[in-house]
Formats: structure tokens, sequence, C-alpha cells
């Protein structure tokens, strides 16, 4: 029997209502309007660009097109639901599987991952991130002179923390980064490399950043879950009664905001200076350069119940020249001002202050915050 073109994209349309269908399958996307004829799986359009990478292992077609019986079929057999029970039947719950919001690049590898190595069906191929050890050469920014140059990073799980030298042949490392602090988040535009990585971690309970990337993007991606292996394990030894579903959110964040603006000091008459801001969960960061080692300054953001307030516009009595659109942050010791350089700017500050503030405190960042007040 053969249907004529018309009912065969009413029949993809049905496929399409099938449960698991209606995300994409790579990103979660909701509404998938393209497919995977060789795959079998419905993805977004993002998607569907990357699978291009990969044409030797999909073949891509809009649901729009028109379609005939045997490739409707061939999805009605398949689907995103059987694609992910083998293509993703041993992804470890570590991994970090990426979402729409993710760069590029590490939507292409988690693809690459799953279709073209295989990676989730056979676990031997899991070792460069399960293994609890990894090293190897990294190019890291240069404090000072912002060039990049190649460093070796070794990753250890027993020894709980993750170093890099500065010479090959050194014996002690130029820093010793505790897993217990350590992140990992992609910025690709702010390092302007496509696999650029940003790394920080505590020392003497202030935060410092590393910058760094690798030429092979399966590389970077390998050592960037790693890095969770690792928190994973470590969270597991710490808290011993946690489910996976409790750690997995804490192995890595990314920040909620990051933008310039302007700030003035405690006596609110220095003047205001252009600083760029990151907002990483409560702790409001600012530094001179984007690309700088060490925060100038940490602002600890608590909730409304501990006096914490988030108000649009600074008050009258301000003085210098600033940009327009003001923020005022009230915590219980004092006033921070700050001045964004556009409307939208200010709004989207206000929702991340605002979305930490409605947030009550957990127990532990009580302490984060008396660290924050018995700062000199
Ligand atoms: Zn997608």
């Amino acid at each position: 029997m053969s249907l004529e073109p018309e009912g065969s994209n009413r029949l993809l349309r049905d496929v399409l209502a099938r449960p698991g269908n209606e995300t994409c399958a790579d990103c979660g996307n909701p509404e998938p309007d393209w497919a995977s004829l060789t795959l079998g799986v419905f993805v977004c359009q993002a998607c569907s660009l990357l699978h291009r990478s990969i044409p030797h292992i999909s073949r891509v077609k809009s649901v729009q097109d028109t379609w005939d019986a045997s490739e409707v079929e061939l999805m009605a057999t398949t689907g995103n639901n059987a694609a992910k029970a083998k293509y993703e039947q041993t992804v470890p719950a570590f991994y970090y599987r990426p979402t729409h919001s993710d760069c590029k690049m590490l939507r292409e590898q988690w693809i690459r991952a799953k279709y073209e190595r295989n990676e989730f069906e056979f676990i031997e191929k899991q070792e460069p991130y399960s293994a609890g050890y990894r090293d190897g050469f990294l190019w890291k920014r240069g404090r000072d002179n912002g060039q990049f140059l190649s460093r070796k990073f070794i990753l250890s799980e027993r020894e709980g923390a993750l170093k890099y030298f500065n010479k090959q042949d050194a014996r002690d490392p130029k820093a010793l980064m505790k897993i217990e602090t350590l992140n990992a988040t992609f910025q690709p535009a702010k390092i302007g490399n496509p696999c650029g990585l940003q790394i920080t971690y505590l020392k003497d309970n202030s935060t410092r950043n590393i910058f760094v990337y690798h030429s092979d993007a399966k590389e970077m991606v390998d050592w960037f879950n790693a890095i969770r292996a690792a928190r994973f394990h470590y969270l597991q030894v710490a808290f011993p009664g946690a489910s996976d579903e409790e750690l997995v959110p804490k192995l890595t964040r990314n920040f909620m905001k990051e933008g310039f603006m302007e700030k003035t000091g405690p006596k609110h008459t220095e003047g205001f200076k252009k600083r760029w801001f990151t907002m990483d969960d409560r702790r409001l960061m600012y530094f001179k350069d984007p690309l700088d080692a060490y925060a100038r300054g940490e602002v600890f953001i608590g909730s409304k119940e501990n006096s914490y307030t988030v108000l649009s516009g600074l008050p009258s009595s301000t003085q210098g020249h600033h940009w327009n659109h003001g923020i005022t942050i009230v915590t219980p010791d004092r006033k921070f001002l700050f001045a964004c350089e556009t409307e939208a700017e200010q709004r989207d500050w206000i929702a991340a202050f605002q979305r930490v503030i409605n947030r009550p405190m957990r127990p532990q960042e009580y302490a984060v915050e008396a660290h924050f007040k018995h700062k000199p």
C-alpha cells in the first residue's frame, strides 16, 4: 500500500506526538522540527545543523518537507526513546548533558560522543574521564601578559586536587586546586576560543580564575567531564547518604550573569568605576578585566529573610558621573551602588539578584556569609 505524500505527513505528525518525540533528542528543546533519517531521532533546528557536521552518520530532513511512507515508517520504528535506550545506555551520572543554551562546541561534542564515537555503548570508551586520574597539556592564559602557554595539568581524585606545572620537569605545582571548591564553565566568547574553559577555585576563601583551552574539542570536553567525575567522587564521600539527583547539580555550575557595571566605594563619594561583574551563585565578584585571575572584591548576596534587598535606582544623594540605570543592593552592613549602561542590563541584573535573594539560605551558606564578614 502506498500513501499519498499528504497522508504520509499526517502520519509523521502522529509519530511526532508520541512520548519522547516532543522534545529534541539531543538538547531537550521542545517541539523538534527536524529528523535524522539515519538515526531515527527528532531534533531541533540548532541540533540539526550539528548533525550536518557528521553526514556519514546522520542525514537530516525537515518535518515540513514532503515525506514518503518508508521514511515515516523508519521514524515510527525508532523515535527518540528507542534511540536514547541505545545511544545513551551507559551515560555516567556525572557526565554533562548539554541543553539548548549551552555553547555550540559542547552540544556538538555530545552529539558526536553519542552517534559517531558510540561512547555510551562501550564503557571502556569512557576511561578518559572516568578513570579518576588524567594528565595532559592545556593552553593556559598567563596571569600577567595574557599569552596562552602550554602547561601540564594533573587531575587526581586520590589527591583530591587539580594541579598545573609551569615547567615540564618541575616537582612542585604552580597551583594546587582542591576538588572541594573547583568549578569549571565553558566561556568561549570571553576567552576568545570555542573550547575556552574557565576554572575557578577558592584560595583562602577568595575566588581564583584560570583560563584554559585545548585545540581538540573532544579533549577539552573530556577534561571537563573528568573534573565533574572527580567532584562527584568527592561529594559522594562528603555526603554519604545523598542521591545522585542531589549531587549532580552540585558538580559544576554556570554563572548566573556576567557583564560590565559601574560601582562606587563604601563612602559613595569615591566616583564610579567600570568593572566586570560575575554573579556566581551568591558570590558577586568584580574584576578590572574579564580575564583577571583575582577578583578586586566579592560581595555576598544573602536572602530577604536576612535583610538583603535589591532596588532599582540609586539614592538621590549619589554623587559623580555614572551610567543612567542604577541598582542599589542593601545588605545588613552597607549599601552597594551599581550603574548599568542600558535598561535591559539593569533589568537582567536585578532579576539575577532577585533570584538569589528570594531563595532562603541553606545552613552552609551562613558559614560563607560569616567568612565574608570577617574579611579585612
Ligand atoms: Zn536540540
